[in-house]
């Protein structure tokens, strides 16, 4: 597409990365075929073709409307259109520079930036996340439902080994993922541990910025990759070989950590070699001789619930799969794989209606082959299909250190 941008926009470093993005889109729409807004609503403008179309006038100039902030923030930047787009449109790289001028020229009611601000300031700080939960596990039953599934279960964590291995790795432990899931990291650890690899943590290092990110605070994003990198620095050149991120949302969006600090000389370099660190867990596992099965699984009909950020930001489909099957579970099909289930981070509070029809739609084609149990790589997803699914939703690390 021909594109001429202009005003403010024009003159910074987001205006390459919208324009090559546009002048990449031919306009064919088959990424509509498989853009889960646009399979819900049918709108044009509700799919990928006619989001670009949007940002691509006001890129140009155009004034944008409530209308078009509303056409592009149900967009659950899930990336499967990018995964479908024959011309390689990084999409979710013109989302992030045309959805931040649309949010800037359209003034939010009070009442919305408010609530917008409190769900980024509980979801980034784990203590305060880990207060709501508890008060809202005490007041469940005078909550409203849309909140009431949003509170995850109490689950025990269990031990931690001690750093102890000459090989070690980074691990972000997240901001809701360590408040809410710390079985998950606990359990990465000494997954790890036993391929002798101590998986050590930096304690000022904290939640990757996304959900700042996705929330109109741009500022808070930048500051919180700034502090993660300047807390990983002296490990990285201590020796540590990769960054494990066991939630496939987070790794997703550290790898973008290039494009989100782009105007930052001191954290560019670092940048691109977090970049080149970034491992989901998959990567390590699939090859490490010593994940071996020494036990069958005690239920092996499973169902994986591969993330869109594993899928089309990762593109890390089928590999959780094949593993699992290699260690003796039998994953079965699941239909519409590549559809998000409507979690999308803080989308599921946003947005409750569409993101409840993508999770009934998900739910029913995960459990349509009555699986023991469904295994995920995202906390986002965990605690998204967790409420509401007649099977337990665990993550995916569960099952590999069950039969090791
Ligand atoms: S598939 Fe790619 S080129 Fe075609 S409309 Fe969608 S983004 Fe543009
Ligand atoms: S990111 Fe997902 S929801 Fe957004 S336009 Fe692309 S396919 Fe549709």
């Amino acid at each position: 597409m021909r594109t001429a941008i202009q005003g403010p926009i024009a003159e910074t470093s987001g205006a390459a990365i919208a324009e090559q993005a546009l002048r990449a889109c031919v306009h064919c729409g088959m990424c509509n075929a498989t853009c889960p807004t646009y399979q819900l609503s049918g709108d044009e403008l509700e799919g990928p073709r006619g989001r670009i179309y949007l940002m691509k006038q006001v890129l140009e100039g155009a004034q944008p409307t409530r209308l078009t902030l509303d056409h592009l923030e149900s967009c659950l930047s899930c990336r499967s259109c990018e995964t479908t787009c024959p011309s390689g449109v990084q999409y979710h790289r013109l989302y992030e520079v045309g959805h931040a001028v649309v949010a800037e020229a359209v003034e939010r009611p009070w009442r919305e930036r408010m609530m917008r601000e409190a769900i980024r300031r509980i979801t980034v700080a784990p203590s305060l996340f880990r207060l709501a939960a508890g008060l809202g596990r005490l007041f469940r039953f005078v909550l409203p439902d849309v909140v009431k599934a949003k509170i995850p279960p109490a689950v025990a964590v269990g031990a931690r080994p001690t750093v102890k291995h000459a090989r070690t790795m980074l691990m972000l432990t997240g901001c809701v993922q360590s408040a809410a899931a710390g079985h998950f990291n606990a359990a990465t650890a000494r997954v790890f541990d036993r391929l002798g690899i101590s998986l050590i943590e930096a304690p000022e290092a904290g939640c990757c910025g996304a959900v700042s990110q996705h929330l109109d605070a741009s500022e808070a994003a930048r500051a919180q990759a700034r502090a993660n990198l300047d807390a990983w620095r002296p490990l990285i050149e201590a020796g540590a070989e990769a960054l494990i991120v066991n939630s496939s949302g987070c790794a997703a969006f550290l790898r973008d950590y290039g494009d989100l600090l782009r105007d930052e000389p001191d954290y560019r370099d670092l940048a691109a070699r977090v970049f080149a660190m970034v491992r989901d867990p998959i990567e390590v596992l699939e090859n490490a001789p010593e994940v071996v099965a020494r036990r069958p699984p005690a239920a092996p009909r499973v169902a994986v619930h591969e993330p869109c950020t594993l899928q089309h930001g990762l593109k890390l489909t089928g590999r959780i799969g094949a593993l699992l099957g290699r260690l003796g579970y039998e994953p079965q099909p699941v239909a519409d794989n590549h559809l998000c289930c409507g979690s999308a981070g803080a989308y599921s509070l946003l947005q409750p209606q569409i993101s409840e029809r993508l999770k009934a739609n998900k739910l029913a084609a995960l459990n349509a082959s009555q699986p023991a149990a469904i295994y995920t790589a995202n906390i986002g997803c965990w605690m998204h299909l967790g409420a509401g699914s007649p099977t337990p939703v665990r993550h995916w690390i569960e099952a590999v250190e069950a039969v090791l």
